[in-house]
């Protein structure tokens, strides 16, 4: 099963692919993260990445469809993968069908008030083995603390700056409407509307998994 998944930041995605992750065993692939990554083993590609995304834009084309195909050649993705993030151009979504057919692309609608709420409010736990997304109105929020595992959230750089986010809201509208039409006119874009500030990752799961992954596990299995 190759899945991809659209959103605006803050929108639900890190969580949605988790689900997935854990009921269709096919692992999930944030471009942020790999990014991320790269920037923290200070890396080639992450210091130019770094440039990009301190400034709310996209990271080039080029740079970020190498980076994801290596990823996706990696054993672990032969039954299939996630992608959170990529692609976020039309030039990627291109270079991506050039290299493998998607199964489906999953939608979520995220208003703009919404985003920005969320961002005011987001810290991550720092530990790999959870890395769960907080938001300041998730029972059992503690600011710089994990809820779950005690270990210590942070915020990331780009949701600190309200300019920051704004721009990339920006840089999303901008981008992701001719992707997804892109994918609408091959038939294979699933949307749903996300409209509430107390996310439920589980129900939007069921919502999603419901409407189009089923169907999706039961032709290509797990
Ligand atoms: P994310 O964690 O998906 O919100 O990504 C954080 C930042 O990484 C974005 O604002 C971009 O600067 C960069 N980035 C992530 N994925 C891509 C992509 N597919 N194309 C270009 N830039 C990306």
């Amino acid at each position: 099963m190759k899945l991809v998944l659209i959103a605006p930041m803050n929108g639900g995605k890190g969580s949605l692919a988790r689900g997935i992750t854990e009921k269709y065993g096919i692992p999930g692939i944030s471009t942020g993260d790999l990014l991320r990554a790269e920037i923290a083993n200070n890396t080639k590609l992450g210091k130019s990445a770094k440039e990009y995304m301190d400034g709310g834009k996209l990271v080039p084309d080029e740079l970020v469809i190498k980076m994801l195909f290596e990823r996706i050649g990696a054993v672990d993705c032969k039954n299939g993968f996630i992608l959170d993030g990529f692609p976020r151009t039309l030039a990627q979504a291109k270079a991506l069908e050039d290299v493998t057919k998607i199964d489906a692309v999953v939608h979520l609608d995220v208003p703009d008030w919404l985003v920005k709420a969320r961002a005011e409010g987001r810290e991550t736990c720092t530990a790999d083995a959870c890395g769960k997304i907080w938001s300041k109105r998730y029972e059992g929020y503690k600011p710089g603390i994990c809820g779950d595992c005690g270990a210590v959230t942070k915020k990331r750089g780009d949701d600190k700056d309200p300019a920051s986010v704004q721009k990339r809201l920006d840089e999303y509208h901008h981008q992701s409407g001719s992707v997804l039409k892109y994918y609408r006119d091959r038939g294979v874009l699933f949307t749903t509307k996300v409209e509430t500030m107390d996310v439920v990752p589980a129900e939007t799961f069921k919502i999603v998994d419901d409407g189009c992954l089923r169907k999706l596990g039961g032709r290509f299995g797990k």
